[in-house]
């Protein structure tokens, strides 16, 4: 089994970058559907320069998953505008002061999935219905943690990668009331928030880099 450390964390960042790259144009129509056109392009941006300084010389340096999951925030919040940089930035960063030890086991890899979720919501002042990525960190959260107790850190890392992929289809029928989609009223029933999208995909992207 695939210790869930920095080697880890690097390849699930490179994961990551590389599925938001491929799932760009559908992150993007969704927010053209319910917002300003643009999260797939931000996340894409964002996780590029991620990737650019893991190959520079900060990426020969990270000892533990915390310090991955720093460079992650930092340069989100540097490189990616609008809500998602600051959102995503913070979940990273409040992951990362969870996450600074060599491997995680069952009980870390839900401490760093529930302090991403935390970080969001309260940046955001955002709570489970609205229609944002918070549904998305909310459901990962609540499937991870009954999983714990049998001790397997990859069990938990698929429980929450499948809860947030739930949680992001609920947001379907969901009316916005945060951040930009909210502007459109009921109108935004209907289609899947771009943000809890792109947590499922990020969180997909850990369990793939586990597995690799
Ligand atoms: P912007 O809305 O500034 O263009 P993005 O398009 O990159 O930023 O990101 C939009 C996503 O951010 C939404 O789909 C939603 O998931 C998330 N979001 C927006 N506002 C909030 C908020 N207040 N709390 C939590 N998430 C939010
Ligand atoms: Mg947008
Ligand atoms: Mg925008």
């Amino acid at each position: 089994v695939t210790a869930l450390d920095a080697d880890w964390a690097v390849r699930w960042v490179r994961c990551a970058a590389a599925d938001v790259r491929t799932h760009r144009d559908e992150l993007t129509e969704l927010d053209r559907l319910i917002g300003d056109g643009d999260h797939g392009v931000n996340l894409d941006r964002g996780f590029t320069a991620v990737v650019a300084r893991l190959d520079g010389p900060d990426g020969t340096r990270l000892a533990t998953v915390g310090q991955v999951l720093q460079l992650v925030a930092t340069t989100l919040m540097s490189t990616v505008g609008g809500a998602a940089g600051p959102l995503y930035g913070t979940a990273f960063l409040h992951a990362s002061r969870v996450t600074d030890r060599p491997v995680l086991d069952a009980a870390g890899v839900l401490a760093l999935v529930e302090a991403a979720g935390e970080g969001i919501a309260s940046r955001g002042h955002a709570v489970p219905g609205n229609k944002t990525m918070v549904d998305a960190w909310h459901a990962a959260v609540e499937a991870a943690g009954p999983v714990v107790t049998a001790g397997d850190a990859l069990a938990v890392l698929r429980a929450a990668a499948d809860g947030a992929a739930a949680g992001a289809l609920a947001t379907i029928p969901m009316t916005a009331t945060k951040g930009r989609a909210s502007y459109l009223g009921e109108r935004s029933a209907g289609t899947q928030d771009p943000g809890a999208c792109s947590t499922a995909l990020v969180l997909a992207a850990a369990v793939e880099a586990a597995q690799a």
